[in-house]
């Protein structure tokens, strides 16, 4: 019997159960480097996982690097894989080193940086807003000539967090001086070595937000599914709906899919899977926001191209990190549904008590799955600083109206409640 592949995935928090159910029902098993919050007995228990291998990518990249080769000599696995955006380098390297299928170091280091993706868009001749890069907070002058609104944002962050809307240029110097000062509370170390902490000052794209989640297998790439996100005017961005399949003409559609399979050429990204956000300026012209090499999400956005778009990205993702040819390159996927996915707004923020409304929710015949990132007791930040979702509801419709009326069910009947705050 030929042996089952096996693929080190990296950084997979082991609650969060997308790619680990995938890998089961692909046949693969996993070791799993568990994500720095994780607990090694949570990652042993989580689906497919056979063996559990700590690496601290953050503390010191390269003996972590040395393990996973250390690990690879004992016993040659198949793939590797990154489970959350800030590995991804980490991985590309490892891949490289091993000689694994995965992206080139320098395509790593151009989706963590918002600058070099930017940049690369012009030299592509794709659309991109006009833009400014920061690298102090007393800069902020430089970035009066561009066209207002604009965003102000780390250009390496992630969930929105120090993102802030400017509507004229009497607020710039107070945003830039917010989101620099949120850059030097939490994302210190969390951005590619040259250049991490910069600021971006962007034109604002007006119209709304969709992303794209798609499949990458030897240089060609497939948008798997395109999810509507809707309209996010600031001026901070708390994303709270997504739902799959956007509903758009097919020129657009078109457009979206060109824009974003062009942006893989442009950034170098040849295998795995990518989130792409981006902005359809009024209404029918799509313009970049950013891209990952990853599944979007923390993994969510599988669920959205699983029934909204037939495939099974995770379970695909893993593959195309194995080496091997994914599915849908040669059955035509069969899209389930509708998919829609809330994420219930942090809103003041405070000391979690407890998510009011989830258990009825979670006995709602149209929820697949609700996840709880973090629990009572947890300190939420509201935004423009973020530290985390309080509760992800996953479901499927029968229609995108029928998701949209859901969506302000959950809104009306979901709520965070925070203690009361004491001196
Ligand atoms: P992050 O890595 O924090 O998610 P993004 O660049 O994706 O950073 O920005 C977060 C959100 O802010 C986007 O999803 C979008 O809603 C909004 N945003 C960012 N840049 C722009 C822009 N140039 N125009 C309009 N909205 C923007
Ligand atoms: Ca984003």
């Amino acid at each position: 019997m030929p042996q089952r592949p096996k693929l080190l995935l990296v950084g997979q928090l082991s609650t969060l159960p997308w790619v680990f159910e995938a890998a089961e029902r692909a046949g693969i098993d996993l070791i799993l480097a568990p994500r720095g919050d994780d607990t090694p007995e949570a990652a042993a228990r989580a689906a497919a996982v056979v063996e559990v291998l700590p690496l601290d990518v953050d503390g010191d990249q390269e003996a972590a690097l040395a393990a996973v080769a250390e690990r690879y000599r004992r016993e040659p696995f198949g793939g590797i894989m990154a489970g959350n955006e800030k590995v991804v380098p980490f991985v590309a390297r490892a891949a490289r080193e091993l000689g694994l299928t995965g992206i080139s170091e320098q395509a790593a280091a151009v989706v963590r940086d918002k600058r070099s993706m930017r940049r690369l868009l012009r030299e592509a001749g794709l659309g991109a807003p006009g833009f400014t890069v920061l690298e102090g907070p007393d800069d902020w002058t430089e970035a009066l000539t561009l066209r207002f609104p604009v965003v102000v944002k780390p250009a390496s962050g992630f969930s929105s967090l120090g993102v802030i809307r400017v509507d004229d240029k009497d607020g710039l110097q107070e945003a830039v001086a917010r989101t620099w000062e949120l850059v030097e509370t939490h994302l210190r170390g969390a951005g590619p070595a040259a250049g991490e902490g910069g600021v971006l000052v962007e034109e604002y794209l007006d119209g709304p937000e969709i992303s794209a989640e798609s499949l990458v297998h030897h240089g060609t790439v497939r948008v798997c599914a395109v999810s509507w996100k809707g309209e996010l005017t600031g001026p901070y961005f708390e994303e709270t709906t997504l739902r799959a399949p956007a509903q758009l003409p097919a020129e657009v559609l078109a457009a979206v899919e060109a824009e974003v399979v062009a942006a893989h050429h442009a950034f170098g990204l040849t295998e795995g899977t990518t989130h792409t956000e981006l902005r359809l300026v009024g209404g029918v012209r799509p313009v970049l926001l950013e891209m990952g090499a990853r599944i979007g999400g923390g993994g969510f956005m599988h669920h959205l191209v699983d029934v909204g778009g037939g495939i099974d990205l995770a379970a695909e993702a893993l593959r195309v990190h194995l080496g091997l040819e994914p599915l849908c390159w040669s059955e035509e996927p069969v899209p389930a549904g509708h998919a829609a996915a809330y994420l219930v707004p942090v809103g003041t923020g405070g000391r979690i008590s407890a998510v009011r409304g989830l258990d009825a929710v979670r006995e709602d015949p149209r929820v697949d799955l609700v996840v709880q990132t973090v629990g009572p007791g947890a300190v939420l930040r509201p935004y423009p600083d973020w530290s985390g979702y309080p509760a992800i509801v996953l479901s499927r419709h029968t229609s995108d109206a029928e998701a949209a009326a859901f969506r302000d069910h959950l809104a009306s009947t979901l709520h965070v409640v925070y203690e009361e705050e004491r001196s």
